[in-house]
């Protein structure tokens, strides 16, 4: 069977097929990938997150030491001995788990004082947690959004900001597509109840930003709300770590902040900023919070991280010289690493198969990356996605950049130069 172009999505929801039928051709597929070396999902990795790390590969019988690029832990803070000493104390004094959903008596001090820290991060003064960073979109939009009202979304936007608006009305404009925006606000205006404009700071794929005090402006002015899913900027963007919203000192302009503690910060979980009414009538109106245990005492360990993006910068400033470093080095060999202003480093390819097969030989040759394609991606913008770290060290990006050398000719769309 041909399955140069079939992807999971094509699995989906097949019509008039019986789930536990679509999951036999399912596992044919996932064979087939397997036998050429293109399953790159769920790689097992023996060591701890870092920018090194010991894969089983398939097929192998033992470990391959690979520079990872594929970790969200940007500053390197999940393997920080202070953090880690604040993780250790917080199970001492308080065990392994907390016991309970926040309704029934899962809300302990140290949930208290993380919401008022990563409150007061954004100069706000409360915030909601939620288990981790996807259930913060999705369980927020559900429990706001209905069937009078519209969600704005940026096509780009997370999957679980599209979950999360499955029960309201929803539009989409082209990324970052300012007229577009502007049409659908002009349409939305008088009749949807609740407007809401939503988008990422830094998005996920290309690893651009999203102009947030242009769109802050436009949404506000045709009477709508705007969410920002700050997941990759916190710790990253701004001079401070403050993110997006810092970059654009848009502090006051976003109605709905929504992030991850599980990237920069190292750690899990997820919160939503907004007006303490706002979170109030989250905290006693969203089921995923009231209903789902809370998060363990090792979110001393986030609290602790907070404190270090301000106490030590200088993981932000290695950060950012390690994301020029590894950036200049792919243009110099002729590579499109399209709009990026973050961590996210995307090496554009095209098409899906050859991306797949990118993938498979920087993993043989020790270069760990992940390969995009659609459904996260459109059809024709396949690329190798790499995420730069601050523990990366210049031997590693060298490393990464010879690699690519080395499959440059894979990388340009046949015919086309
Ligand atoms: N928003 C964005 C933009 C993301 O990239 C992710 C990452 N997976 C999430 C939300 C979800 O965060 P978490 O992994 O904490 O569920």
């Amino acid at each position: 069977k041909d399955y140069t172009n079939t992807s999971f999505k094509d699995f989906e929801n097949i019509a008039g097929q019986d789930v536990f039928t679509t999951a036999v051709e399912f596992q044919e597929y996932l064979d087939y990938l397997k036998r050429n070396g293109h399953l790159n999902y769920r790689i097992e990795s023996l060591s701890p997150v870092g920018p090194e790390m010991n894969l089983m590969l398939p097929g192998d019988s033992g470990p391959n030491r690979s520079v990872c690029l594929v970790s969200n832990d940007y500053l390197g803070f999940s393997q920080h001995p202070k953090i880690k000493e604040a993780v250790i104390k917080g199970t001492e004094m308080f065990g392994t788990g907390s016991g309970a959903s926040p309704a029934i008596g899962g809300h302990f001090i140290y949930h208290q004082q993380l919401e008022k820290k990563i409150a007061e991060f954004y100069r706000r003064k409360d915030a909601i947690l939620y288990t981790t960073g996807y259930t913060a979109n999705s369980a927020t939009l559900q429990c706001l959004l209905h069937k009078e009202d519209i969600a704005i979304l940026d096509m780009a936007v997370h999957a679980s900001i599209y979950e999360g608006v499955s029960k309201t009305n929803v539009k989409t404009f082209l990324h970052n597509n300012l007229e577009m925006l502007e049409q659908v606000l002009r349409m939305a205006k008088d009749k949807y109840r609740t407007k809401m404009v939503i988008i990422d700071g830094v998005y996920s794929q290309d690893g651009d930003l999203a102009p947030l005090d242009r769109i802050a402006e436009l949404t506000h002015r045709y009477g709508a709300y705007l969410v920002v899913d700050d997941a990759h900027g916190i710790g990253v963007v701004g001079e401070n770590g403050r993110g997006v919203i810092e970059h654009y000192n848009a502090f006051d302009q976003v109605d709905i902040i929504t992030g991850t503690f599980s990237k920069a910060l190292g750690n899990i979980g997820g919160y939503v900023i907004a007006k303490p009414e706002l979170i109030n009538y989250l905290k006693f109106q969203s089921k995923q919070h009231l209903f789902s245990t809370t998060a363990t005492p090792a979110v001393l360990g986030i609290i602790r991280a907070i404190e270090l993006i301000d106490e030590e910068p200088q993981w932000r400033a290695k950060l950012w010289q390690n994301i020029s470093y590894l950036k200049n080095g792919l243009t110099g060999l002729g590579l499109d690493v399209g709009t990026t202003a973050s961590a996210v480093v995307p090496v554009k390819v095209g098409d899906i198969p050859r991306t797949l097969e990118a993938g498979r030989r920087l993993l043989r040759a020790g270069v760990y990356t992940n390969p995009i394609m659609y459904p996260a991606v459109s059809k024709k913008d396949a690329r190798i996605r790499m995420n730069v770290m601050a523990t990366h060290t210049t031997e590693h990006l060298d490393k990464v950049l010879s690699a690519f050398a080395d499959i440059r000719d894979l990388l340009f769309i046949p015919g086309a130069r």
